[in-house]
C-alpha cells in the first residue's frame, strides 16, 4: 500500500500529537498582523509572537500543516517551478514546535524516529548537515545516527544559520537531505554542485537558542525553542518512491486533469510548440499555480496591479501563459478548480467554501487577459525571433508588453529563460519612469496641480515602501 499524501500529512500530525503537540490548524496565506510580510511562508510565522515571548501558550508544544507560498520577498521560488524537482509556489510545511520546553536533542530524536522508523526511510540514504560550529548538534546526531563525519556536514554559511530579522531568536539549524541516487546529478550539500536535485533537503531543525539583540550584541536564551519544516509533497515523493514531487499522486492527478482540460480547451496532446519537454514544463507549472492562486483567493487576496494582488495576478497570467503556448484557445484555469477542491478540499475547507469565487475569478481574468495575451505573444515571438542564445531583448519592448498587452516583467523573462535570452530591465525601468513622468506632466497641465501632484508622489511612495519593506531583492520584479 502506497501511502497519499492526504494519509501522509495525518500521520506526521498524528505522530507529534501523540508525542504532547497540540495540532494546530494551518493559518492563512496572508500573516495577520505582519505588514513585513507578504505571504506565510513557513510554518513558525503564526507562531512568530510565541517565539518573542509575547504570547504564551497553553501548552508549549505544537504540530501543523502550514500553507506557505513563496513568490515573493525574502523566499521566492516562482522561477524555480517547472525545472526543479523540489519547488512549487504553494507547498505545505509540516512542523513541530517547541516553546522553550523540549530542545536540541528531543528534537532530532523526534525526527529521527519518525523518518527511520514510522516512515521506515532507509538510513543509509539519510544525510545531515548542522551549522559548523554546532559541536552540540553534531554530538547528537552522532550518538543516535551513528553516522560516519562524512554524512554530517558541517556548513558554514547562513543556510544553516536561522534569524528571525536584525534582532530576536535566532539560532542554528541541522537539515535533513534524502539521496534520490547517482542517476541524478547534484552534490552533497556543502558541494560545488549542491544545487543539483539528488540531495534534496527533506527537513529543517532550527535551534532557536540566542537572541539577538542589536549589531554584535548575542545572548543565550534562557529556555531555548525548536522549530522544524519539513516539505510534505517533498516527503510524500521519497515515500512514493519518486524523485520528482511532481510525479506524486496529488500532482499526478492535477496533471490528469490539465490533460484532459487543455485539450477541451484547444490544445493538442502532440506536436504543437516546444513539443512534448515544453509540455511538460508547463503542465507541471499550470499544476503549481493552480494551487497557488486557488488558496491565495480563499484567503482573501485578489488580482490587483499593486502589493499582494499583483503577486497573484502574475502568477495566474504565468499559468495563462503556458496554457496558450500549449495551445489553448479557450480559458483553461477555472476548468481546473474541481479537480483540486478534490485533491485538497478535504483537509482545506475553506477551498470548497471559496471554490466559486476562485472559478470566477480565474475565469474573469483569464478572459480579460485572453485578449492582449495573443497579440502579446506574437510581438514577443517577432522581437525575440533573431535572438540568440546570451542576447538581451530590448526593454522598450518588454515595456510594451507590459503597458499594452498586460505582461508582466517576470513573464516576459520566464518566456525568453529556456532560449538563453534576459530582458534589459534598465531599459524596462527607464520605459516606465518616462511614462509616469509624462503622466505627472499631463496632470499638472490640467490645473489641478498641486493636489494630483502630491496624490502621484504618495502613491508612488507607498507603493515603494510596500515592497521595499520586506525585500529588496524582488522590488524590481513588482510594478
Ligand atoms: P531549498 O534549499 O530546497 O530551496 P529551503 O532551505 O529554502 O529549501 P526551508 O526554508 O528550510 O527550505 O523550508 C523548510 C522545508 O520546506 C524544506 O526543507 C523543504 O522540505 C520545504 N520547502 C521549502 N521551499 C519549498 C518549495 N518552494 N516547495 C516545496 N517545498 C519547499
Ligand atoms: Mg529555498
Ligand atoms: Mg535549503
Ligand atoms: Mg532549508
Amino acid at each position: 500500500h502506497m501511502a497519499g499524501v492526504s494519509e501522509i500529512r495525518a500521520s506526521f500530525l498524528d505522530f507529534f500529537g501523540k508525542n504532547g503537540h497540540e495540532i494546530v490548524p494551518s493559518s492563512p496565506l496572508v500573516p495577520r498582523n505582519d505588514p513585513t510580510l507578504m505571504f506565510t511562508n513557513a510554518g513558525m510565522v503564526q507562531f512568530k509572537n510565541v517565539f518573542t515571548g509575547q504570547e504564551t501558550r497553553a501548552i508549549p508544544r505544537a504540530t501543523s500543516s502550514q500553507k506557505c507560498v513563496r513568490a515573493g520577498g525574502k523566499h521566492n521560488d516562482l522561477d524555480n517551478v517547472g525545472y526543479t524537482a523540489r519547488h512549487h509556489t504553494f507547498f505545505e510545511m509540516l512542523g513541530n514546535f517547541s516553546f522553550g520546553d523540549y530542545f536540541k536533542e528531543r528534537a532530532i530524536e523526534l525526527a529521527w524516529n519518525l523518518l527511520t522508523k514510522d516512515f521506515g526511510l532507509d538510513k543509509k540514504r539519510l544525510l545531515v548537515t548542522i551549522y559548523h560550529t554546532d559541536d552540540e548538534a553534531y554530538a547528537i546526531w552522532k550518538k543516535i545516527t551513528g553516522f560516519a563525519d562524512s554524512r554530517i556536514i558541517r556548513i558554514p554559511t547562513s543556510d544553516n544559520f536561522w534569524q528571525m530579522g536584525d534582532t530576536g531568536p535566532c539560532g542554528p539549524c541541522s537539515e535533513i537531505f534524502f539521496d534520490h541516487g547517482d542517476k541524478i546529478p547534484g552534490g552533497p550539500p556543502g558541494s560545488a554542485d549542491a544545487d543539483g536535485d539528488r540531495f534534496i533537503e527533506i527537513w529543517n531543525l532550527v535551534f532557536m537558542q540566542f537572541e539577538q539583540r542589536g549589531p554584535g550584541d548575542r545572548v543565550d536564551l534562557p529556555r531555548p525553542s525548536i522549530d522544524t519544516g519539513m516539505g510534505l509533497e517533498r516527503v510524500a515523493a521519497v515515500l512514493q518512491g519518486k524523485h520528482d514531487n511532481y510525479d506524486i499522486d496529488l500532482f499526478q492527478n492535477l496533471i490528469q486533469a490539465i490533460r484532459q482540460e487543455a485539450q477541451k480547451a484547444g490544445a493538442k496532446e502532440s506536436g504543437g510548440e516546444g513539443g512534448p519537454e515544453f509540455r511538460h514544463v508547463a503542465q507541471r507549472v499550470i499544476a503549481d499555480h493552480l494551487r497557488s492562486t486557488s488558496f491565495l483567493i480563499a484567503d482573501g487576496v485578489l488580482p490587483s496591479n499593486e502589493g499582494r494582488g499583483y503577486v497573484l495576478r502574475r502568477i495566474m497570467r504565468r499559468a495563462m501563459r503556458y496554457a496558450a503556448q500549449i495551445g489553448c484557445t479557450e480559458p483553461l484555469m477555472y476548468h481546473l478548480v474541481p479537480a483540486l477542491v478534490r485533491e485538497m478540499g478535504d483537509a482545506y475547507p475553506e477551498l470548497v467554501r471559496a471554490q466559486p469565487l476562485i472559478a470566477e475569478t480565474l475565469k474573469l481574468e483569464e478572459t480579460k487577459f485572453k485578449k492582449t495575451l495573443d497579440n502579446g505573444l506574437k510581438l514577443l515571438g517577432e522581437s525575440s525571433g533573431n535572438l540568440k542564445k546570451g542576447a538581451v531583448f530590448p526593454g522598450d519592448v518588454a515595456f510594451k508588453l507590459y503597458d499594452t498587452y498586460g505582461f508582466p516583467l517576470d513573464l516576459t523573462e520566464d518566456a525568453l529563460k529556456p532560449r538563453g535570452i534576459t530582458v534589459d530591465t534598465a531599459a524596462f525601468d527607464e520605459a516606465m519612469k518616462k511614462q509616469k513622468d509624462a503622466a505627472r506632466a499631463a496632470w499638472k497641465g490640467s490645473g489641478e496641480a498641486a493636489t494630483e501632484g502630491q496624490w502621484f508622489e504618495i502613491k508612488d511612495k507607498t507603493g515603494a515602501t510596500e515592497f521595499l519593506g520586506y525585500d529588496t531583492e524582488t522590488a524590481e520584479g513588482i510594478i
